[in-house]
């Protein structure tokens, strides 16, 4: 039975400065994930701590929302079978040294605050994370 999902994708601001959306994109694209909205933004200190409310508790929550709307970022739905999962993994683990072979953070992640990807942890996730960046 088919279950195609659409996750939301970030390429953070390490990797945009460093010319890296190209590649990261072929590697969604080449694990048949199609990129079906994509926009390069660069977002407010105040928006970022929305999208990672989430983490407002957490002592890496200020550096990460400064990070986050330091520099452009490109905001992408993907769209693929189990999508949230598949991306989850072609991202790797959070901090790049933990990261498999063949995932985006282990091959382009800087550390773990500069790790290329945000990917949406869950089904219901991804959808409140599209409507965010993509209601119109
Ligand atoms: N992060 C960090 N320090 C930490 C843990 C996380 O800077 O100790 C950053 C990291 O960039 C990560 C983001 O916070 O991607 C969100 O954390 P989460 O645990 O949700 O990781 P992710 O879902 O991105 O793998
Ligand atoms: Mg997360």
């Amino acid at each position: 039975m088919s279950n195609t999902e659409q996750t939301l994708s970030i390429i953070k601001p390490d990797a945009v400065e460093r010319n890296l959306d190209n590649e990261i994109k072929e590697m969604f694209k080449n694990k048949g994930f199609s990129i079906v909205k994509e926009k390069k933004i660069q977002i407010e200190k105040p928006e970022a701590e929305k999208f990672y409310k989430v983490h407002e508790t957490k002592p890496f929550y200020n550096d990460l929302c400064a990070y986050l709307s330091s520099s452009p970022i490109v905001v992408m739905v993907l769209e693929k079978e189990n999508a949230v999962l598949a991306n989850r993994e072609l991202m790797g683990a959070t901090n790049p040294t933990e990261a498999e072979e063949g995932t985006i953070r282990k091959k382009y992640g800087i550390s773990i605050d500069k790790n290329c990807v945000h990917g949406s942890d869950s089904v219901e996730n991804a959808k409140i994370e599209i409507d965010f960046f993509f209601k119109d």
